[in-house]
């Protein structure tokens, strides 16, 4: 292994690839039987979602997938409390089903303001299908339907989840070093 190399920056792994792959077996196949004879509208929630709904989506039915992205980082490692649409999606949503996936749900922000979002464009039904779900950090009400892992309260990068757009690459999902982003651990 050379220095150059995204996993000496991994403090520890908290879901393995095979561990992901399971839940997001697991979670398709619920969606698959909850939205039998219906074919809904994926959003996928950009950038961090899009390896998590790709993954969900292969064990659906009739399915059809949207993007959108709403920030509330701006690139750091918490929230700036304000959420804004950066993506919009290019369908009209009325009368739809919709499932949201997202990468995690921190602070719930970003889903509210998606969710109203949503409700305001009229769709029919909407529900939450999460890669994971940091319950702790919940500041505005906000439900996840389909988790696939509860986390613990840690900053977390890999499988879509990125710092300063690295390590969305990574086949798993870990704690980042603190050294990474806080020069004085380093
Ligand atoms: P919320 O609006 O619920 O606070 O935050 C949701 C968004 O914040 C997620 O879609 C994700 O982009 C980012 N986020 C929250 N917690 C983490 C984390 O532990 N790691 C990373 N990489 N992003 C996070």
């Amino acid at each position: 292994m050379s220095q150059w190399d995204m996993n000496n920056d991994i403090e520890r792994v908290l879901y393995s690839e095979d561990d992901i792959a399971e839940a997001a077996k697991r979670v398709g196949t619920e969606l698959a039987a909850d939205y039998e004879g219906r074919t809904p509208v994926i959003i996928s929630v950009l950038k961090g979602a899009v390896l998590w709904t790709v993954d969900v989506m292969r064990y659906m039915q009739y399915a059809e997938v949207e993007f959108i992205d709403v920030s509330s980082y701006h690139g750091g490692i918490a929230s700036s409390g304000e959420v804004d649409l950066i993506v919009d999606l290019q369908t009209d949503i009325a009368g739809r089903d919709v499932i949201i996936m997202e990468d995690i749900v921190d602070t719930g922000r970003s889903l509210k303001f998606m969710m109203a979002l949503l409700e305001q464009r009229g769709a029919k039904s909407i529900k939450v299908a999460s890669l994971l779900d940091k319950k702790e950090g919940r500041v505005v009400d906000a439900n996840v339907d389909y988790v696939g892992f509860d986390v613990p309260k840690a900053f977390v990068v890999g499988y879509g989840l990125d710092y300063k757009q690295l390590y969305r690459n990574l086949p798993y999902v870990g704690v980042l070093k603190q050294a990474v982003y806080d020069p004085e651990h380093a």
